[in-house]
């Protein structure tokens, strides 16, 4: 399709793609340096910030420890998570609950004024600041797309689709997006001094996903295609109780609700996670969900049995989740609700250090689509929030220090091709079929095979930027023959005795496909 390009847009500032939370507390973490937001949706509603349920994790209450929520974080990361990175992010926790605090975020309080906080699993204390229940996300998109609004620092545009960043001399400059469809379709290049991405996650590369749609790796996809390094892209975490009513996205049924005692039955009505794990309902997540989605293989259908527990109290308490519910004909306060696991969350993304700055010069990187080194191979629940507040603080800090007033360099550079999209539906398929909870040398050679075909068969840049991250979690899915926390392969179940993290670009990626694909099965090591 011909488009226009017919627009530059140059900032002496900073330019951020997402809208999410960690988009927009950077923005205003940066003012009174200006910056542009750029995102596909509207500010305040966009992402899968607006969706968080739980809530933010933050050692505030009595008891609690920064040190204790960073042992429960190390815990949960099954030995690859950085240690200086969660010491961190737990010690500057309480300080960006402030901050939220001072924009006006209506966190639910208990009747003596003080935070109320929630119990999520595998953290150690209730320690999840929360809204309205069910509501966090919401709530604080609203405040921070509000206070962005309001701000003359900062100028939010939506209905964006970044394609392609923008590289000179080795450096980051720019980025293409276009608006539009069909004849009104143009082309826009925005150039500025710092490049940030806060582009979210990969849930919806998945046929079955908690995110929305826009959360398909195409921030992570653009930044592999320039060069960048990406750190542990494998390890993608699956939400255990993802309401099974076959909506796309999947609602969500919050872990709040099985801290507040809901337990998990089969269809037999036998509470099977007793047997599993000595934390049973609240054991680590990857470990809960392999539970219902091997009770799910052997022709269980499984519920969260909410009715002891929450009862009637359900539809005050967690508002969002008796919606959902309520849509597809379910009373929570009565009947157990159908669940099944779902994409939700990526652990690896784009390597950062702890100023948020990507392997190449020029390009920041913060929210989901990083990778820190916080996580390790499996997310403590409500921690994720969290990461786009610190490291929004630790890049606006870092952004602020390293830019000098100066005029941009350069030349616009061509603005790049379009075609047709390709099926997005083909890709998600075979990522939920063969890159899921269970792994195996042989369903991730077909993924890698599928994605090889998807590659030659488009060259939509959307399409080239899935169809990278697709590739890098299958490629480092296959090189890791190990099971470790979110990655587990049915062919070599146990952890291997060092731990190590994934660091590879798109070309190694490339390579081990490239390998898999002259190679007979099993022989392709790390
Ligand atoms: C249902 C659900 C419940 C959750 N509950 C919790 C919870 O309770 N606690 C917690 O800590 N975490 C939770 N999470 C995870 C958490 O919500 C996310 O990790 C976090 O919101 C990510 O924030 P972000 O700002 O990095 O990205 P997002 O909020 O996903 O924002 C991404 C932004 O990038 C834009 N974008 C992406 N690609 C492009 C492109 N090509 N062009 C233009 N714009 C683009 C999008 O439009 C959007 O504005 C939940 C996630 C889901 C899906």
């Amino acid at each position: 399709m011909p488009i226009r390009m017919d627009n530059i847009v140059e900032t002496d500032g900073a330019l951020i793609l997402g809208a999410g939370i960690a988009g927009l507390f950077t923005a205003l973490k940066l003012a009174p340096m200006p910056s542009i937001v750029l995102a596909g949706t509207r500010p305040g509603v966009s992402g899968s910030s607006a969706w968080a349920q739980g809530g933010i994790a933050a050692a505030m209450g009595e008891g609690d420890s920064w040190q204790n929520h960073a042992r429960d974080t190390v815990t949960a990361g099954a030995g690859l998570c950085d240690p200086a990175i969660v010491d961190l992010v737990a010690r500057e926790a309480p300080e960006r609950i402030h901050d939220l605090l001072a924009l006006g975020a209506p966190f639910d309080r208990k009747a003596d004024g003080t935070l109320a906080l929630g119990r999520e699993a595998a953290h150690s204390m209730p320690r999840i600041v929360h809204v309205k229940g069910d509501g966090a996300g919401a709530a604080i998109s609203a405040t921070l797309a509000a206070r962005a609004g309001q701000s003359q620092c900062i100028t939010l545009l939506e209905g964006f689709h970044a394609i392609e960043l923008v590289m000179e001399d080795g450096r980051v400059t720019g980025l293409f997006a276009r608006s539009g469809m069909g004849h009104d379709a143009r082309l826009v290049l925005f150039k500025a001094r710092a490049i940030i991405l806060a582009t979210g996650g990969l849930g919806a590369l998945y046929a079955v996903t908690t995110n929305p749609l826009e959360s398909r790796g195409e921030g992570l996809g653009m930044a592999a295609r320039a060069g960048a390094m990406i750190a542990d892209p494998e390890f993608v975490q699956f939400h255990p109780t993802a309401i099974a009513v076959g909506r796309d996205p999947a609602p969500l049924a919050t872990e709040a609700l099985r801290g507040e005692g809901a337990i998990l039955i089969n269809g037999r009505g036998e509470r099977f996670m007793t047997g599993v794990h000595p934390d049973a309902e609240l054991a680590p997540r990857d470990i809960v969900a392999r539970a219902i989605h091997r009770q799910i293989a052997s022709d269980q259908p499984v519920f969260l049995d909410c009715r002891k527990a929450v009862g009637a109290a359900f539809a005050q308490r967690f508002p969002t989740v008796y919606g959902a519910c309520a849509a597809a004909g379910i009373d929570p306060a009565t009947q157990p609700i159908p669940v099944a696991p779902a994409a939700h969350y990526h652990m690896g993304g784009i390597a950062s250090d702890a100023r948020g700055r990507s392997s190449l010069p020029g390009l920041w990187v913060v929210g989901e689509c990083a990778a820190t080194g916080l996580h390790g191979a499996n997310r403590l629940a409500s921690n994720s929030l969290l990461e786009g507040l610190v490291f929004g603080e630790r890049v606006a800090q870092d952004v602020r220090g390293a830019l000098t007033p100066g005029a941009m360099r350069g030349i616009p550079p061509a603005p790049p091709r379009f075609a047709s999209p390709a099926p997005a539906h083909v890709l998600r398929e075979a990522m939920s079929r063969l890159v899921a909870l269970e792994r195996d040398d042989e369903g991730l050679r077909a993924a890698l095979a599928v994605i090889a075909r998807l590659e030659r068969a488009s060259t939509e840049l959307a399409v080239q930027n899935m169809v990278a991250s697709a590739k890098l979690v299958t490629a480092a899915a296959l090189a890791r023959t190990e099971s470790r926390g979110g990655h587990w392969r049915s062919d070599y179940p146990a952890p291997a005795q060092v731990a190590r993290r994934t660091f590879l670009t798109l070309a190694d990626a490339g390579r081990i496909a490239a390998e898999c694909h002259q190679m007979p099965a099993q022989s392709v090591q790390k």
